[in-house]
């Protein structure tokens, strides 16, 4: 039974995922290389605390009991030691992910599952750096983690069926569906995601929609919650500008990164975590 969780990575979806599972009752040790990112994490969640309270969607006595469960550190080895299970949540780059299940399998417990929050990578890839593949897997969750109710498991080759049972009540425990994908760069989501995002934005480049218009017509029009646009920049399109050159390299020509995402991030426009990407955002 999983008590102790330790997440890697402090930034949009590692705080998302520490939020969720201190007020789901488990220990939580939230790990970043970065201190800043560490103190924006930890405004983030108290912040979302007292707002989910005032709004009566939390009790104060579970506030409380989220608070208590939930503590910060820059070393890896904090995260890992107690850890049950630990979920990876860093950039998408292969070879981050690849050095930090290398540490992880050196400093968890022989019994902890490694999870990744990887958008599209391959969690066997990711797995044969450690010593326990069968204990590897991908926990795919959604932004903003504690509103969004699906989990997308992904195993790798080797994973055991005891992980995917694990990692499923684990799941279930933090109040997620879940579906169960074989790997394949993209899995589902981020596969169809990646591709109506670029289809967008290439739109905006052609000129044949504004923005705002893009997203209304496939809000209204198609019926999706969020428009591409305003969904890419709350992923965060350095992210999505990632995503999209792996599946470009696993899967082809029509995941070429649209330039105009290129360009956005060029300029430093990453969306809402950086005040602009396809709108403009007022705090950062
Ligand atoms: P982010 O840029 O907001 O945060 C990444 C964090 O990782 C940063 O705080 C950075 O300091 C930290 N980091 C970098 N190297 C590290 C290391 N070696 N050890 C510990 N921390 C390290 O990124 P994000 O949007 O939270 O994405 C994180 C992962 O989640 C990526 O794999 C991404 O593809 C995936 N994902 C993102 C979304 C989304 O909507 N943003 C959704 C699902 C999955």
């Amino acid at each position: 039974m999983v008590k102790n969780i330790g997440v890697i990575g402090a930034g949009i979806m590692g705080r998302g995922i520490a939020y969720t599972a201190a007020l789901s009752g488990f220990n939580v040790v939230l790990q970043d290389i970065s201190e800043d990112a560490l103190a924006r994490a930890k405004d983030y969640i108290e912040s979302l605390l007292e707002r989910s309270v005032e709004k009566g969607y939390v009790q104060p006595d579970e506030r409380e009991r989220a608070l208590t469960n939930l503590s910060y550190t820059t070393k890896l080895q904090d995260a890992a030691r107690d850890a049950d299970l630990v979920i990876e949540a860093a950039l998408e780059v292969m070879e981050i992910k690849i050095d930090i299940f290398k540490q992880l399998d050196e400093f968890a417990p022989a019994h902890a599952v490694l999870a990744t929050n990887t958008s599209t990578m391959s969690p066997t890839e990711i797995a044969a750096a450690t010593k326990r593949p069968e204990q590897c897997i991908a926990m795919h969750f959604f932004n903003p983690v504690h509103r969004m109710k699906l989990i997308e498991i992904i195993r790798g080759l080797d994973t055991s069926d005891e992980t995917v049972e694990m990692v499923k009540q684990t799941a279930e425990r933090f109040g997620k569906e879940t579906v169960e994908v074989n790997e394949f760069p993209g899995f589902v989501t981020s596969r169809m995601n990646c591709l109506i995002g670029n289809e967008a934005m290439n739109m905006l480049m052609e000129g044949v929609a504004s923005a705002e218009d893009i997203d209304k017509a496939l809000k209204l029009g198609l019926n999706h919650p969020m428009g591409p646009l305003e969904l890419a920049d709350l992923v965060g399109l350095d992210t999505r500008l990632r995503n999209m050159e792996y599946l470009y390299k696993h899967l082809g020509e029509k995941y070429r990164p649209s330039p105009l995402l290129v360009k956005y991030v060029k300029a430093g426009r990453l969306g809402r975590k950086s005040g602009r990407g396809f709108y403009k955002y007022d705090e950062k």
